[in-house]
């Protein structure tokens, strides 16, 4: 959904949608959006002369990745309030006038074209928000790495460590 600096100019713009799965590209293919993405909240034009922009609202989504460490889906549900600040890509202001500087944890974005495509704004604040470690529990024991069975389902025979096959040689002695 793509709001135009010319609608912006005239009034703020309103939006309320709901997105299949596979309506946003997240181009990861260990990420899955599982549960339809919902979002409403409003789009602004703050400054005609900057071409800044507001998009702000609440968005809702489940989504899916693998394990860190077992490999087994992990869920991840969103529901989060959201502002994110754009400015033009093509930004020709003079030096020293720096694009003005909000909250620290605030989203700054460039945009180029015509205006704002909230499909890339929900993806970006998305992305932000999932966790950076994905885990399908804090105590996840992952993957074993001598024989791969995952250890959460099963402990293996595997001892942990490399194995010194010097005592064995000596035992042939
Ligand atoms: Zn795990
Ligand atoms: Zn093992």
């Amino acid at each position: 959904m793509l709001f135009t600096i010319q609608e912006l100019e005239r009034r703020p713009a309103r939006f309320d949608v709901a997105l299949e799965p596979g309506t946003i590209e997240f181009f990861d293919p260990k990420l899955r959006q599982i549960s339809p993405l919902r979002a409403h909240g409003s789009v602004e034009l703050m400054s005609p002369v900057s071409g800044e922009i507001r998009t702000r609202g609440r968005l809702a989504v489940e989504m899916e990745a693998e394990c860190d460490r077992c490999l087994e889906p992990v869920r991840m549900p969103l529901d989060e309030a959201f502002e994110v600040f754009a400015v033009p890509l093509d930004d020709r202001r003079g030096p020293g006038e720096e694009v003005e500087i909000h909250e620290p944890d605030t989203a700054v974005e460039f945009y180029d074209g015509s205006g704002i495509e909230l499909d890339n704004i929900l993806r970006e604040e998305i992305l932000l928000k999932l966790p950076m470690r994905k885990v399908c529990r804090e105590d996840c024991k992952g993957i074993c790495p001598q024989c791969g069975r995952n250890r959460n389902a099963a402990d293996c025979e595997c001892r942990p460590g490399p194995v010194d096959d010097r005592w064995s040689a000596l035992k042939e002695l």
